[in-house]
């Protein structure tokens, strides 16, 4: 924003740096507040497989309705949470409180798609972490093997050694392992490699401009090329368009997720979305 000073310069509007750290400091103890008085919420979009054009899983996206503010975006508080160890308790209550939705819904329905988590680094990193999760799935009842983690490209890179050893043992419960936003955190293909993923999800950045973008069609078209040579499903994010939806399928990538199929929706939706789909079977 520019703001005309009278004397015929302009000047730079902009809050504070302050100003800015106030209202950030003000936020972060909302945010505390939000976990312990449930202000947080958890919505879900589906991940639709190309094969059978089924719901194969559904992503979990924390939502924050924030009393005087609305709702506010995890964009907003993640990163905020992740300046401190509220990260661990926030991550902690998407967990519980995920797993628990999903064995609602299987008692609600016939279920059959894995529930995506999305972890963030330092709750990745804690030692706790393995031992949490299993406790969280005893707790609740939920299968293993219908659990699936997303972690980033910047954890992989910055703490390689550690991050195949904790993939490794939670793969050892036959919990699955994604990596997010693939492409933007410069992880050469090599690396790929390196770690036992289940499934990559190629980020949103490289999908925007398809079917036209050529630079971004071979970089989408390599990524899924060296995943099948090593058994790793892609996941192409952000779809919205039939037309970019029509050169996924023949690129043949295997799953697709965007506002084309759905936005995130509330738990009752979801169940909505897949008993049409059970019924159209
Ligand atoms: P993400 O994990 O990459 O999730 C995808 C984001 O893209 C979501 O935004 C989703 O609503 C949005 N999206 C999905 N399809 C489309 C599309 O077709 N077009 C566009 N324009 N956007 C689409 P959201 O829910 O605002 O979440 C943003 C990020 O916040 C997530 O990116 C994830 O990194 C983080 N996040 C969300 N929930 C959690 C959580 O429970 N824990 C952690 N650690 N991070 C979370
Ligand atoms: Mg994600
Ligand atoms: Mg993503
Ligand atoms: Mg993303």
């Amino acid at each position: 924003e520019v703001k005309r000073d009278g004397r015929d310069s302009y000047m730079e509007y902009s809050p504070s740096f302050a100003e800015k750290n106030v209202s950030k400091i003000v936020l972060f103890e909302d945010l505390k507040k939000a976990i312990e008085e449930n202000q947080l919420l958890l919505h879900f979009q589906p991940k639709y497989g190309l094969a059978h054009n089924q719901i194969e899983g559904v992503e979990t996206l924390v939502r924050w309705k924030h009393p005087e503010k609305g709702m506010i975006s995890p964009g907003e508080f993640i990163p905020l949470a992740e300046e401190s160890d509220l990260i661990i308790q926030l991550g902690n209550w998407v967990l519980k409180e995920a797993c628990y939705q999903y064995k609602v819904w299987e008692q609600q329905s016939y279920i059959n798609f894995h529930l995506s988590i999305n972890i963030s680094p330092k709750q990745f990193l804690h030692p706790d972490f393995t031992d949490n999760i299993i406790q969280v799935l005893e707790e609740t009842g939920m299968s293993p093997l219908k659990l699936d983690l997303e972690i980033t490209e910047s954890l992989a890179i910055e703490n390689t050694e550690s991050t195949i050893e904790k993939i490794q043992i939670l793969k050892q419960y036959g919990i699955q392992i994604s990596m997010d936003d693939f492409g933007t955190g410069y992880t050469s293909l090599s690396y790929l490699s390196m770690f036992p993923l289940d499934r990559i999800k190629i980020d949103r950045s490289f999908i925007q401009y398809l079917p036209d973008n050529k630079d971004h069609k071979a970089i989408v078209q390599s990524i899924l090329t060296v995943a099948k040579n090593l058994n790793i499903r892609v996941t192409a994010e952000g779809v919205e368009t039939q037309a970019q939806l029509a050169l996924l399928h023949q690129l043949q990538c295997e799953e697709v997720q965007g506002f084309y199929f759905s936005k995130p929706v509330p738990p009752d939706s979801l169940l909505a979305h897949w008993n049409a789909q059970l019924m159209s079977m």
